[in-house]
């Protein structure tokens, strides 16, 4: 993969836990052994630690490296699909569970920010801001939906009120989300390492998983890096995005995606309340997704553009700032600070991929940019399968995932179909 990830973000800037783990050497054992310390991972890592099974998470870089800790820091429950989609897929039971998971997605971030004392920031509220009109009745279906499967606590909201709500003439109504919210997500990241450590996990960085053995045939499970190798019980594979094609059956049904994010300078207090006057996150609902919120420090962290082609654009910050000033034109003279990406990782259907090589290796990949909370749950759900609660992990792996089509051309595939997105978006 091409893209640039060394540029300094806002996060690492203000990351308030810069503590580092040792490289591995030499051989070890453990009863599980986790690639990746993102969300998925160091979720699956904490609850096993919890449970007293000796745990070994192995990352490549450092922990928060990708995705979680880099991403919007939207907080968001359910899933990228409809609940009539998932009754259609797994059928009416399993999706009453799915519906249950979903509802457990935000509470569970909640519960573990406060458990853990972990300092990040984490605001509840939420605008899901319709800025096409047919959008508006998107927006009512969507409430109405979660109204019959139990929650109604969304609420409409238009006119002057979405006016004083939001400094923008962009929106034809908001749907407001008390479920859902935002958090500095690399303070988050750090805060489930530390919470994994303290329950007895080992965490080693600047350990790449060169080798895996998935025991799949009834072998051994083994990961190597370049001077270590742990043997172990189970294996849970939580790379993502940034796995790249280490395991092709994971590979084949993933897209990594680019997704960037710009963040201005402090704006000051009145400047803030006038563009988001409750400090929501806010999202549009476009194919391909703006997604902002205001930072502590009272920032614009704004994300948006996507690219599909494995190419960094190489402005970032003049690649995402047009579609903040669209939304924000009185920002036109607030400079940029930081501007940075990092990998989407996709999936054909947008439902998270979970599942089992084998008996004794576990993953969980593609929320399809609806990760933050999602992947907390999902290495929970993991951990469950691990010491043999099934039924929720297997409401999960039900979902069958296609692979992308295309072989080694499916990039530029890829990139044409979101062109026909992109297109549409555009439209009135
Ligand atoms: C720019 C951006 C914005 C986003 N915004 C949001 C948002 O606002 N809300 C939301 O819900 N979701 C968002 N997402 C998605 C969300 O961040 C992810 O779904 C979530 O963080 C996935 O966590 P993860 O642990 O599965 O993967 P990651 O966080 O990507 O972690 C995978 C880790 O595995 C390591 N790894 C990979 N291969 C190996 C190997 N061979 N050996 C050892 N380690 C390895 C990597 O270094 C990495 O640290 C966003 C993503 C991006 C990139």
């Amino acid at each position: 993969m091409a893209l640039d990830q060394t540029r300094p973000s806002y996060y690492q800037a203000t990351c308030n836990d810069e503590t580092r783990h040792p490289a591995l050497t030499g051989e070890i054992k453990a009863d599980v052994v986790v690639i990746g310390a993102g969300y998925t991972g160091l979720s699956a890592a904490l609850e096993l630690a919890e449970a007293g099974m000796d745990v070994v998470v192995l990352e490549a870089e450092t922990v928060g490296y990708g995705a979680s800790g880099r991403n919007g820091g939207h907080v968001c429950p359910d899933f990228n699909k409809s609940m009539s989609y998932l009754e259609k897929h797994i059928g009416r039971d399993m999706a009453q569970i799915a519906w249950d998971l979903g509802q457990e997605t935000t509470r569970l971030v909640g519960e573990r920010v406060e458990k853990y004392e972990i300092d990040c920031d984490l605001t509840w509220g939420y605008l899901h801001a319709a800025d096409k009109k047919s959008h508006v009745e998107d927006l009512k279906a969507h409430r109405d939906e979660a109204a019959a499967w139990g929650y109604d606590g969304q609420t409409l909201i238009e006119g002057a009120d979405l006016r004083a709500r939001l400094g923008t003439e962009r929106y034809h109504a908001a749907l407001h989300d008390p479920r859902a919210g935002h958090l500095h997500p690399l303070n988050f990241c750090r805060g489930l390492a530390r919470a994994a450590t303290a329950a007895g996990a080992r965490i080693f960085e600047n350990s790449r998983v060169v080798t895996l053995e998935t025991g799949e045939a009834g072998g051994t499970v083994r990961a190597t890096t370049a001077d270590g190798t742990v043997a172990a019980d189970f294996m849970v594979l939580a790379g993502n995005a940034y796995l790249q094609e280490t395991q092709p059956f994971l590979f084949r049904r993933l897209m990594p995606v680019g997704s960037y994010i710009v963040a201005t300078e402090p704006l000051g207090d009145n400047m803030a309340r006038e563009l988001i006057r409750d400090r929501e996150a806010v999202a549009n609902m476009r194919h391909i997704v703006d997604y902002y919120r205001l930072s502590a420090d009272n920032r614009m962290l704004y994300g948006g553009r996507a690219t599909y082609s494995g190419l960094d654009p190489k402005d970032l910050a003049g690649f995402v700032r047009p579609r903040m000033l669209d939304v924000f034109p009185q920002l036109s003279e607030s400079k940029i600070d930081y501007a940075w990406g990092g990998y989407i990782g996709i999936t054909m259907d947008r439902m998270p991929h979970v599942g089992r090589l084998g008996q004794r290796c576990y993953f969980s990949q593609g929320y399809s940019g609806h990760g933050l909370a999602l992947s907390n749950l999902c290495g929970k759900l993991l951990a469950e399968a691990i010491r043999g609660q099934q039924e929720r992990f297997d409401v999960m792996a039900a979902v069958k995932h296609p692979i992308f089509p295309g072989g080694r051309f499916r990039t530029p595939l890829l990139s044409l179909g979101m062109l026909w997105y992109r297109l549409q978006d555009a439209l009135a």
